[in-house]
């Protein structure tokens, strides 16, 4: 026999260190010939299902193991070892949750069952140790292994071009003879083949952040599967070792890796529990109640709808907000009285078989929508509830996508920086580097030319290798068992992730439950005070009037679903007026129907447009969308009311037809047109009808999921309807660290005349918040200060607030450091107490030292005892100019800002512009400051200090001058040289009602307000 079996071979699922694709793998060795091949990644089983299956289906007997990584004194050691049946198997997945938890040690070894051990590569402890020259320590190891494992130790051999090597063998084949142990022959298989040598060295670099050297990794190019033939020849001396390789595939058994993961406290009795738990109906819904309760039933599913059910009882008395239901389970009646969704599905006509059906083979999938602050909390909770070991969220793996790998692989190689990203930015938008290069004549050029030519072979070989192992965002597994002992894990310290991903999970027949983190809910539940429940929430009037007013306004930004531009656009045209509009505007606020035009037909149906006469009798189906199919609910019911399809089969055609599969819809094309014809309409109709659905169908979206959509829509609709402020505070919070979304908001606070104020030490909190009318920007949206900080802040302000900048250093001082205080000081935050920014920026070294010293301090300046200099005096300190200040603080806060305009210098180049900008006063005369230049202003009314405007500049006569102000206050600010200047300025204002009239002459401030004075000193 010439064969060999490779059994020390990684695969992709080594992150960062093989390069080997699973399915690549199976070609290659059956281009080889090789009937067997073993899975041995490091320290994990996260590839062993998909390595199973795919062996399977090329003929190839998997053989699943793993290199096991084992504590050792300071380090840790390699095991290599292999499961020779189901058990064994098992009893791997043990040892690796053990790894990946608190770590495996040398008696944890000796608890492994049914497996093949062999001592390891150069890490493994016995070839250590003899590296190490302590051979008669590896020879007590090696004693000790064989007396465990008996025929099923052997004792590893590698000749993979290392010089080492050569005395390690020897010393390794003299103690499998002294200890009769056999030996057996692996090579470390990290790539397929010899030239991906170079590939693999520079993967290896760029995972650990390297400049490549251009060498291959680990010092040698042979780490490829090497045929059997090969591998004979390398151990021709030692022939045993090869033949060794197929005894111990024969000792491996063929077995499935199923396990039994029932859901927790499942039992005989969950379908009675069940119809207890949802009690008795009207007359009216029985029937329904019935149908959906047979189904589930023989499904056997009762028990999964108790969990959901469950997780969702628990989150309610954990005071967790919890969506209104999202996807095809918003139809199920069952679903509803459980309390899973709080929609009625008979109320919003909804098909149950649009969610479960005979057909339907997979898991249901009921997805949760929880506040996405308080999700970990529920998973948590849910894990002390049901046990730590019998719940895990589910893992992912992140691959190497093709504008990350060429940033990656650019990086390594030290290519140019502009030059990575000019390549990054073109190849965004294609599917892959290869199909850009098919597809885009300017990208096949310059992945050609010398600069990128290596970049881009190197990276089409890399793109989409799993890069890094992540945690999927809704799902988890629960299990009435220990799940350590069923599925590889890794532990994070406080909950279990699964290694194998949502496919390999649901190939193995393992239920996922999926909790949705959804950032709305918090918006929902912080706006009404950060306590309210479901039932709040269903308390929330959806036929409102201002509710219909704000959408047919267009004013949707913060607004669930409807945020984007386009979205925007869209409810504005349709302009709902109730709330089926609202479940029509997302339904077709999707791609399809807004450039198919189906969205605009619609909008034109529903404003009073004529709608095409029924010449099939679809008026009871069709007639709540104009005659449109915009929901795939309503393909089911032309199914099974036209053609006599059950629900089960116009489940299946309202599948089969948004997937326009050729072959299937000839098939389906017929049953329609046949079961039509049984119903009494001719054929020519019965094609007509065919073809008019098979046109629109893809377009159709569940009208489930969009119902309850609808719903949240509505609410956050009514909420920054009613409560503004709060509602877009909230909004705030949530994105405050995306600028972007920050200016949109600011802009809509605007709008609704609220003003956001600046950062003030004294005023500020960590986050956002209503401040009487206006809102005061959050610590935590300065550039630089993190949350944390401004949580210490808020903290240490319940003492009492601080008097001045010494005050905050000597209270502050060990939890802020000195880029901190600087961020603090230029954004504005100290201007309330120390308004001279340039002085503390200038002085921040001694005041530090003044603060640490305190009072002592202070008195040995006043004696004079002290070398350190003095502090200059603050007053007449030059500050900053007025632009310096926009200037500097506009880096730490642009929210402040408008954030798309121009600045005085586009508009100097353009001729116009919309600039943001600031007024202040110099020697008697008007300047206005976008933060960069300053000009001389002049307006019709004069404007305040210290508040930004924004308007619209032109150039005349070569100068920047204002033209139209777009927003401003209600002051009105007036700089005067004489006092006797006010009259002629109140005469010229008729209604002072909500308005204040400011007058600054010289450092005093006269304060107009419904033509009352107020005298203020500035
Ligand atoms: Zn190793
Ligand atoms: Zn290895």
């Amino acid at each position: 026999m010439d064969k060999f079996v490779h059994l020390h071979l990684h695969t992709e699922y080594s992150a960062g260190d093989s390069i080997v694709r699973i399915n690549e793998l199976m070609d290659e060795a059956k281009a080889l010939g090789m009937d067997a091949l073993a899975i041995t990644d490091h320290g994990t089983m996260g590839g062993v299902h998909k390595f199973w299956s795919a062996a399977r289906e090329h003929g190839i007997k998997p053989i699943i193991g793993c290199e096991l990584y084992v504590k050792d004194d300071k380090t840790r050691t390699h095991l290599t070892v292999l499961a020779k049946n189901k058990n064994g198997y098992l009893s791997l997945v043990k040892a690796v949750n053990l790894a990946n938890s608190r770590g495996l040690e040398d008696r944890d070894i000796f608890e492994l069952k049914d497996v093949i051990v062999l001592s390891g590569c150069m890490s493994g402890k016995i070839p250590r140790l003899i590296l190490g020259n302590e051979i008669e320590k590896a020879r007590e190891v090696a004693r000790a292994y064989k007396e465990r494992f008996g025929e099923d130790f052997y004792i590893e051999l590698m000749r993979t071009g290392l010089k080492e090597q050569i005395a390690l063998n020897e010393t390794l084949v003299d103690i499998a003879k002294s200890l009769n142990i056999k030996t057996v022959a692996t090579n470390d298989v990290h790539f397929l083949k010899k030239e991906d040598a170079l590939t693999h060295g520079l993967f290896v670099s760029m995972n650990r952040n390297m400049k490549w050297d251009g060498n291959v990794a680990y010092g040698s190019d042979h780490y490829y599967l090497k045929s059997a033939g090969e591998m004979r020849k390398l151990f021709e001396d030692l022939p045993q070792s090869v033949e060794n390789t197929n005894e111990i595939s024969e000792k491996c058994e063929e077995y499935d890796l199923f396990v039994d993961i029932k859901l927790p406290f499942s039992s005989d009795r969950d379908c009675e529990t069940l119809k207890e738990k949802i009690g008795n109906v009207s007359d009216d819904r029985k029937k329904r109640l019935d149908r959906e309760l047979k189904l589930i039933e023989s499904k056997n599913f009762c028990r999964y709808f108790l969990t959901v059910s469950e997780i969702i009882d628990y989150a309610q008395k954990a005071g967790i907000l919890i969506g209104p239901g999202r996807g095809s389970s918003v139809s199920s009646l069952v679903a509803y009285l459980l309390g899973i969704t709080t929609i009625d599905p008979l109320k919003h006509d909804l098909i149950f078989e649009r969610f479960l059906n005979e057909s339907r083979t997979e898991d249901p999938d009921i997805d949760i929508d929880v506040e996405d602050n308080a999700r970990d909390d529920l998973i948590l909770g849910l894990a002390q509830k049901y046990g730590t070991n019998n719940l895990a969220q589910v893992g992912s793996y992140g691959t190497l996508g093709s504008k990350a790998v060429i940033r990656f692989t650019g990086k390594s190689l030290g290519v140019n920086e502009r030059v990575i990203e000019d390549l990054a930015w073109r190849v965004s938008g294609y599917d892959s580097i290869g199909k850009a290069i098919v597809e885009n004549q300017e990208f096949r050029r310059i992945s050609k030319s010398d600069e990128v030519k290596a970049l881009v072979s190197y990276a089409l070989k890399l793109e989409g290798l799993i890069h890094h192992k992540t945690i999927h965002a809704a799902g988890i597994v629960l299990s009435d068992g220990d799940l350590t002992n069923l599925i590889p894990m890794t532990f994070d310290g406080k909950r279990w992730i699964t290694e194998f991903d949502m496919e390999s999970l649901a190939d193995l027949g393992i239920t996922k439950i999926d909790l949705l983190g959804l950032k709305t809910l918090t918006n929902i539940k912080e706006t009404l005070g950060g306590k309210a429940k479901r039932e709040d929430l269903m308390n929330i009037p959806i036929d409102d009037e201002r509710i219909y007013e704000i959408l047919k306004s267009g004013n949707t930004s913060g607004i669930f679903q409807l945020e984007s531009a386009s979205a925007s656009a869209l409810t504005k045209k349709l302009a709902p007026e109730n709330f089926n509009d609202i479940i029509a505007l997302l339904s077709l606020n999707r791609p399809g129907p807004i450039y198919s035009g189906i969205a605009d037909e619609y909008i034109r149906r529903r404003h009073g447009g004529a709608v095409m006469k029924d010449e099939f009798g679809l008026d009871k189906i069709l007639g709540e969308t104009y005659g449109m199919i915009i929901y795939q609910e309503q393909i089911m019911k032309i199914a099974m009311e036209i053609a006599n399809f059950s629900e089960s089969q116009a489940d299946l055609f309202r599948k089969a037809i948004s997937k326009k599969d050729p072959a299937i819809m000839r098939d389906l094309k017929e049953k329609f047109v046949n079961g039509a014809i049984s119903k009494g309409y001719s054929e020519n109709m019965a094609l007509k009808l065919f073809d008019s659905i098979s046109n629109f169908a893809s377009y159709g979206f569940n009208k489930s999921h969009s119902v309850a959509y609808a719903y949240i829509t509505a609410w956050t609709a009514y909420l920054k309807a009613t409560m503004p402020a709060n509602f877009m505070v909230s909004l705030m919070n949530s994105n405050i660290s995306d600028p972007a979304k920050l200016s949109i908001y600011k802009k809509e606070l605007e709008r609704l005349h609220v003003k956001v104020l600046p950062p003030d030490i004294n005023e500020s909190r960590a986050l956002f918040y209503s401040e009487g009318k206006n809102v005061r920007t959050g610590f935590a949206a300065i550039k630089g200060i993190g949350i944390n900080l401004g949580r210490m802040i808020e903290e240490e302000r319940i003492r009492g607030k601080f008097e001045n900048f010494l005050d905050f250093l000597s209270r502050m001082k060990k939890k802020v450091n000195s880029k901190s205080l600087e961020i603090l000081i230029l954004s504005g935050a100290f201007d309330s107490t120390d308004p001279n920014r340039k002085y503390l920026i200038d002085n921040m070294e001694g005041l530090i030292d003044l603060s640490e010293g305190g009072l002592k301090m202070i008195q040995q300046q006043l004696f004079g005892s002290e070398e350190r200099k003095a502090l200059p005096p603050i007053e007449n300190y030059p500050d900053y100019s007025p632009s310096e200040k926009i200037k500097l603080q506009r880096q730490y806060v642009d929210l402040l800002f408008d954030l798309e305009g121009d600045d005085f210098e586009k508009v100097m180049e353009r001729g116009h512009g919309r600039v943001a900008f600031q007024i202040f006063e110099r020697d008697g005369l008007i300047f206005a400051t976008d933060g960069k230049n300053e000009l001389p202003f002049s307006y019709e009314r004069p404007l305040r200090e210290g508040e930004m405007y924004e308007g619209e500049f032109v150039v005349k006569n070569g100068n920047v001058i204002l033209s139209r102000l777009i927003s401003s206050s209600n002051e009105t600010y007036i700089y005067l040289k004489d006092p006797s200047e006010i009259d002629s300025y109140i005469s010229r204002i008729s209604d002072m009602k909500d308005h204040r009239l400011i007058f600054k002459i010289s450092n005093f401030y006269i304060i107009l307000e419904d033509k009352t004075f107020k005298e203020e000193e500035g």
